[in-house]
């Protein structure tokens, strides 16, 4: 889900995170060559939790650490703002360990958002939804009484599944059960789902419902949605990570090209043509890359299976100027606006309105009928399609994390798309590899985390 708008018992430090991984060796208590490949906060912060415990190298394709955590600087009309391009938005209730990361160790400056929704037909004048907020008087709101009734039933059922723990409920056998009009559930409730998933009406379909709604029902407390941006975009929470690592080895611009088995350890090839050996690998990147490194391991077959599993769907995001994804009515503009044009629901999010910064707006474009106008950046990101089979894919990777030295993390690895998946997946191999490192003690007593399988 792309986090539009919509757990307490705590573990002892130092003690794994969820599950132990059927595979994984006991805590590894000997210095190890570690190699982390993919530098999005995944990798970033494996290799910040292992630091000071084993020699660890960080390789990165991109010329930045960050992978989808990237922020632009943005200068429009005497503001400068750092838009993140990428992943945003995060809060206690959604993301709680990687919020205490932020907030309480990290210390990175964070902002409010108000998150409220506009859903609109493309053309068409008067909104298919508009939801409560402070400025707006309830009495305006009436008109979409059957939407809002139904986008409350929605996260109703979603919580529901979120108690259960329930994958396997789709998307279209959630919303075929649902009590309202069948002419709503096609022209709103589907485009709705899709539009916070970046998925097109079909893809939504297909979803594991509890995915689908994860990020917007989380952070759902007494009605309010409870999350905050980091002031200086998420890149910041990356590049302070990679900052405080004392003994990592960082390489960007480097991609990993080649993997091998050679007698007890692992022989890497990068593109500058280096060889790094390493007694213990972690994969912390997405299932394709992946999978392409992986094909001439002994255990290529099992992990080919799992990550053939893993559906994508494309996504661009543009940051621009002009307004021209926004409502009709400036009346009817919300921080999250999606346009419902036919199989496509794209969203536009206002960050004039979503935090009070300057008239700039964060669109996904790849489907849209104009290009906006006044571009500042674009860049184009993979979402995933997460089916019941997908969260079954994690399963099988979760199982093997750690045999023969060679480990999984990202945010496909648990749970849902986000900064506490891929954290969550540092933390299980830190559990394994550093469970008394500085930095993991630094984090102490964990929250409950909604990616726990
Ligand atoms: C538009 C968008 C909005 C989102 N919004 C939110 C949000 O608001 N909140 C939220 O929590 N999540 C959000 N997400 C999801 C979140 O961004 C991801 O879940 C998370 O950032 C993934 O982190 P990662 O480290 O697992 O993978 P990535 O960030 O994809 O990092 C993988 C890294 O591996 C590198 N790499 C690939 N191949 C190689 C190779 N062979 N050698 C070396 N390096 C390689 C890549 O360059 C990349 O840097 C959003 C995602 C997108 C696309």
């Amino acid at each position: 889900m792309t986090a539009a708008g919509l757990g307490a018992a705590a573990v002892l430090t130092g003690i794994a995170v969820g599950a132990k991984p059927a595979h994984a060796a006991t805590a590894v208590s000997t210095r190890q060559r570690v190699v982390v490949i993919g530098g999005g906060i995944a990798g970033v912060a494996t290799a910040w939790l292992l630091d000071g415990r084993h020699d660890v190298t960080l390789l990165e394709a991109a010329p930045s650490l960050g992978g989808h955590a990237t922020s632009v600087p943005v200068d429009v009309d005497g503001h400068h703002v750092m838009v993140d391009i990428g992943a945003q938005f995060f809060g206690p209730y959604s993301h709680p360990i990687y919020n205490k990361l932020v907030t309480s160790v990290l210390q990175v400056p964070t902002v409010p958002n108000q998150l409220d929704n506009t859903v609109f037909q493309y053309g068409v004048p008067t909104p298919l939804m508009v939801s409560p907020s402070a400025d707006r008087p309830i009495t305006d709101l009436l008109q979409y009484l059957p939407a809002l009734q139904a986008v409350a039933e929605l996260m109703d059922r979603a919580r529901d599944l979120e108690a259960r723990r329930d994958w396997s409920t789709t998307v279209a056998d959630l919303v075929e059960a649902m009590s309202v009009d069948e002419t709503l559930k096609e022209s709103f409730v589907y485009p709705y789902v899709a539009s916070v998933n970046g998925a097109t009406i079909s893809q939504a379909k297909e979803f594991s419902a509890r995915a689908a709604l994860a990020l917007a029902v989380r952070p759902l407390v007494n009605d309010k949605t409870e999350y905050v941006n980091a002031r200086d975009g998420l890149q910041a929470v990356v590049s302070t990570l990679a900052d405080e690592c004392t003994s990592v080895t960082t390489r960007v611009n480097t991609r990993a090209v080649a993997l091998l088995r050679s007698g007890d350890c692992y022989e890497i090839t990068d593109s500058q043509g280096r060889v790094h050996l390493a007694d213990q690998v972690v994969l912390a990147l997405p299932p394709e890359p992946a999978a392409a490194l992986v094909a001439q391991l002994p255990q290529a077959e099992p992990l080919f299976s799992a990550y053939s599993r893993f559906r994508y769907m494309p996504a661009r995001i543009a940051i621009h100027r002009d307004p021209i994804y926004m409502p009709a009515s400036p009346a009817d503009w919300s921080s999250f606006n999606i346009t419902r044009d036919g199989e496509y629901c794209e969203a536009s999010i206002s960050y004039a309105r979503l935090r009070g910064d300057a008239p700039v707006y964060k669109s996904w474009v790849l489907h849209r009928r104009e290009e906006p106008k006044q571009l500042l950046a674009s860049m184009d990101f993979r979402h995933p399609l997460i089916t019941p089979d997908f969260i079954q894919a994690q399963g099988q990777l979760q199982r093997r994390n750690g045999a023969d030295g060679l480990w999984f993390a990202g945010s496909h690895v648990f749970d849902v798309d986000s900064q506490e998946s891929a954290l969550y997946s540092a933390l299980t191999i830190a559990a394994e590899l550093a469970p008394a490192s500085a930095n993991r003690l630094r984090l102490g007593t964990l929250p409950t985390s909604p990616a726990t399988p």
